[in-house]
């Protein structure tokens, strides 16, 4: 956390004040910080340096026109799961050939954007969506790269909710069904099969799953091989977990190195599709605490930020460090942090030992940068809240924050 440190009293972002920010943009407020996001993908992408490797941005992590600018321009790919996403990416100026497609379900329109778009591959999650894309494909006149997302079968010991690769998950084809699929794809006429993928979920803080699958999907290959058929690429995911408490993740440096010794030597470029770990700590959120409240059972602070902006919290229970913007060195208290919304799963902490700040006061939510603004709704017509890039001293505004007209832009 680097480029979010104190000075003075204050908590800066970069070179400049989080306070002055706040007061210029209201709140609840998101802040990148640009330099993060450049180390953050250099770390990664560096680690595979003794491979012929390929760092596809995972979008969904962060979705804003300005980051995805800011990673293109650094030598990133993208990794989308919709076409929505695709269009972002082409947008934001990634070339296509850096493109990879995920996700269960994409609708015939999306195939036919990719396609006219000229992407690097679908990973392709089922037989139905081959066939889908090889017919797609057909009526273009034109050839499909897909690879087959591989269910390995192994258990990432993370969250149900981001754990991908396990047989109850809805996620890609088992290793029987994948065969079936490559031997499917060598049939039809309007794909070509030139990958493997698989992506066994997110907030991994050990390397064992990974190593795990990657054994797995290499014997697969082995098999492919067998078969007549060579593929080129092997696509690993995302998934590395980042530190948001006490989580001691591997660095990317050991991941690359783990990574690196099985592969080193065989004929295959490798992909990767990290979100969180780039974008997680290169991001906070900032909010203002509203009121404060205490009953016999509990002390609340609520604050003006919610689960329709940060939704992880409520979503999957998880942990967000919360400190002053502007540390006070007041004796400690427990309480719960919540926003204005009506649920009371709308938390941002629970039970959270915090210095009793007062109404007014700022707080800072740390490890804002993935799944954060991305995961964020209107809920409750709440207008989404601004999202500030900083760069250095300069401060760029990514998003507006949205107005009352914004809400009802799309209604009759
Ligand atoms: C979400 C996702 C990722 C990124 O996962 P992180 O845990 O953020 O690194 C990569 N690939 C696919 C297919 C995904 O769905």
């Amino acid at each position: 956390m680097h480029h979010f440190q104190q000075r003075d009293g204050v908590l800066f972002a970069e070179e400049v004040s989080v306070t002055a920010l706040a007061k210029q943009y209201c709140t609840p407020l998101y802040i990148y910080s640009a330099a993060t996001f450049r180390r953050h993908f250099h770390a990664f992408d560096s680690a595979f340096d003794a491979l012929d490797h390929l760092t596809c941005f995972s979008v969904k992590a962060n979705s804003n026109l300005a980051v995805l600018k800011m990673l293109a321009a650094e030598g990133a790919g993208m990794d989308i799961v919709s076409g929505g996403e695709l269009y972002r990416a082409l947008q934001a100026g990634v070339d296509p050939s850096r493109i990879v497609y995920s996700g269960v379900g994409k609708r015939d329109s999306e195939i036919r954007e990719a396609l006219e778009a000229r992407i690097l591959m679908f990973n392709v999650e089922s037989l139905a969506e081959l066939e889908r894309i090889d017919q797609v494909a057909g009526e273009m006149g034109t050839t499909a790269r897909v690879s087959f997302r591989i269910n390995p079968d192994v258990d990432p010991q993370t969250h149900p909710y981001i754990s991908t690769g396990m047989q109850k998950n809805k996620f890609g084809l088992d290793i029987d069904m994948s065969m079936q699929a490559y031997k499917r794809a060598a049939e039809l006429k309007h794909v070509e099969p030139v990958g493997m993928d698989c992506h066994i979920g997110s907030q991994l803080t050990s390397l064992d799953p990974f190593l795990e699958a990657l054994d797995k999907l290499l014997a697969f290959n082995a098999r492919l091989k067998d078969l007549g058929i060579e593929i080129k690429y092997l696509d690993l995911g995302g998934g590395l977990g980042i530190p948001y408490n006490e989580e001691e993740p591997p660095h990317p440096a050991e991941f690359g190195k783990a990574l690196s010794d099985k592969l080193k030597g065989l004929p295959l470029k490798v992909i990767l599709e990290p979100g969180r770990v780039i974008a997680g700590n290169a991001g906070i959120l900032v909010t203002e605490v509203v009121y404060t409240k205490s009953n016999p059972a509990k002390n609340f602070l609520i604050v003006d930020a919610a689960m329709n902006d940060l939704v992880r919290p409520s979503l999957y229970g998880s942990y967000h460090r919360i400190a002053e913007v502007e540390p006070k060195g007041r004796a400690p208290k427990v309480f719960d942090v919540v926003g204005p919304i009506c649920e009371s799963g709308d938390f941002l902490a629970r039970d959270r030992e915090l210095p009793e700040v007062m109404q007014g006061e700022l707080l800072v939510v740390y490890s804002a940068g993935a799944y954060g603004f991305s995961m964020s709704s209107n809920y409750n017509s709440r207008p989404r809240a601004c999202e500030l890039l900083v760069d250095g001293d300069k401060v760029i505004v990514a998003r507006r924050r949205e107005t009352y007209d914004d809400l009802l832009m799309n209604e009759l």
